[in-house]
């Protein structure tokens, strides 16, 4: 425990308001009142109860956004010469609006995307994080943040392995500044002077690219461009039947790179791809890329967290070889968005992301206290101390709470992977790795009648009924429905009213289409 030595006593340093003065113009005391803050808390807090507690089958209720506007515009103040009064029952009517519009993320019908239901209690940090307001970039600016980013970096990297002494993590707002930030780590690693000179100075040596696969996330292409690499200097490593890069084909497909007279310097696998969670075989990536010297990025946005399980972490296997990871918390760990860590292997390695000097914020000999800090392996300067969210569960509920929950999901993918396969008209179309499930359905009356853009239709009326929310994805160029198990409260049994739906969305499509032809 901190003793109260520690802190200073500002206890007298309390100025009081002269009696009888009115505050000044501007400076309405009972919008910063502490008490106020209490009611319009109490005033939130039921609402966010009973949105927690309703286990009704719900996905989202799209809305005109010219309706949704109207109603937005209807809750505001007209007045803007003086600081309006707070009106509660329209306070409390925005809150209603913005739960009821959302994604039902809380609801057992959400199972369309990576972002999850949150802990709860990760949502009540959250709020804490908003009042005391400490950008975590910074030691000073937050401490506490810093200390629990170091304690998360050392924890989580048991499950990594890398050298204890020289490994390093901070974090980021989301997967795809995590991709980039490390990205720029591995270009300004393989080509030294490209921070300073620029890529200009490159030409005429060599084309720098980056090898990936088709299955990649888009920030990695986007990436690609920002770091001037430009998106024709992508190599793109072609992927078997699972949707994994291949491996037998990585080391010809470099060969032929370099032939082209491209110098691949960096090579992003996915631990678990977004289309249907994939793993590529990182140990053995990390031998070829080892041997040619490129960089290995893992893109663990969605399948990294896989690590904290006992039983499923052998999908990262070789982890501990590669340079850098990407892993979201905020997609299997469960916290508010956004909350992204970054590993690096090599700690000096991160430093070369973004080489600079900033008298005013970077001290030129670390202190002990800026030894804390990820500012300068940061590309942002405010940040928020989404840290906060993840440490404060790992802290009071320790790994088990993710590593059951994820395998969890992971157990209940499998086995509607299962109902799949011996329910007629479904056909599935990779064994599930993770949490994801691409499939379709294709009953044989479809051959007969072949409607075109079937799987989307199916997909916009499952979720224009307001009962589940799914998403879709092409596998193979060609449409696929997709689930994403990302809530505790869904089950077999909810999957196959799911099927259900969808069957009776399909038959009457064909219907339609029938009688329309
Ligand atoms: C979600 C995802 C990303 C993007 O991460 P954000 O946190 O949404 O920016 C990148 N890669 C993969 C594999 C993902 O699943």
């Amino acid at each position: 425990m901190l003793r109260d030595e520690h802190f200073y006593d500002y206890s007298t340093n309390i100025i009081e308001e002269e009696p009888g003065v009115e505050p000044e113009e501007g400076r309405d005391p009972a919008i910063f009142d502490a008490r106020q803050f209490r009611e319009h808390a109490e005033t939130i807090i039921p609402a966010l109860e009973s949105y927690l507690a309703d286990s009704s089958m719900r996905g989202l209720r799209l809305i005109d956004p010219f309706v949704l506007l109207s109603t937005a515009k209807d809750l505001m103040t007209k007045e803007h010469d003086s600081i309006a009064p707070l009106d509660k029952e329209k306070l409390k009517a925005i809150v209603d609006l913005y739960i009821r519009t959302g994604i039902q993320v809380h609801s057992p019908g959400f199972m369309g995307r990576q972002f999850s239901g949150v802990i709860p209690l990760s949502g009540v940090i959250d709020m804490v994080s908003s009042i005391v307001n400490q950008p975590s970039s910074f030691y000073e600016a937050g401490q506490l943040p810093n200390i629990a980013e170091h304690i998360i970096a050392n924890e989580f990297n048991n499950f990594i392995g890398y050298h204890p002494d020289r490994f390093t993590m901070i974090t980021t707002s989301g997967g795809s500044l995590a991709n980039l930030t490390a990205l720029l780590a591995a270009r300004n690693d393989k080509f030294p002077g490209v921070w300073t000179e620029g890529l200009p100075a490159m030409a005429g040596q060599c084309r720098p690219a980056i090898a990936m696969s088709a299955e990649a996330h888009y920030s990695i292409s986007r990436a690609t461009g920002i770091l001037g690499i430009g998106e024709n200097q992508i190599v793109r490593l072609p992927v078997n039947e699972a949707g994994q890069i291949d491996i037998n084909q990585v080391e010809p497909a470099l060969d032929a790179a370099e032939k082209r007279g491209l110098k691949v310097f960096c090579m992003v696998a996915s631990a678990g791809t977004t289309a249907t969670g994939a793993f590529d075989s990182i140990d053995e990536l990390s031998g070829i890329a080892g041997k040619k010297d490129i960089w290995l990025h893992i893109d663990g946005a969605h399948g990294a967290s896989l690590l904290l399980s006992d039983e499923l972490r052998y999908k990262l296997k070789g982890i501990e070889k590669a340079d850098s990871l990407a892993w979201d918390a905020h997609k299997m760990l469960f916290v508010p968005s956004p909350c992204s860590l970054l590993f690096y292997k090599e700690k000096e390695k991160s430093y070369g992301a973004f080489q600079q000097v900033a008298s005013y914020v970077f001290e030129k000999e670390p202190t002990v206290y800026t030894a804390f800090e990820g500012a300068e392996k940061n590309f942002e300067c405010t940040k928020r101390p989404m840290i906060m969210n993840l440490w404060v569960l790992w802290a009071l509920h320790g790994r088990a709470l993710f590593s059951s929950k994820i395998e969890h999901l992971c157990r209940l993918t499998r086995q509607a992977h299962h109902v799949l396969e011996t329910e007629p008209g479904f056909e599935t179309l990779h064994q599930p790795e993770s949490n994801i499930l691409c499939f379709r359905y294709a009953p044989p009356e479809l051959r007969i009648h072949p409607v075109p853009g079937f799987q989307v239709e199916i997909r916009n009326r499952i979720c224009k009924q307001g009962q589940f929310f799914i998403s879709k994805v092409d596998i193979n160029n060609e449409a696929a429905l997709r689930v994403v198990f990302m809530n505790h409260e869904t089950t077999v049994s909810h999957f196959r009213m799911l099927l259900q739906a969808i069957v009776k969305s399909g038959r009457q499509i064909i219907n339609e289409y029938k009688t329309g032809l």
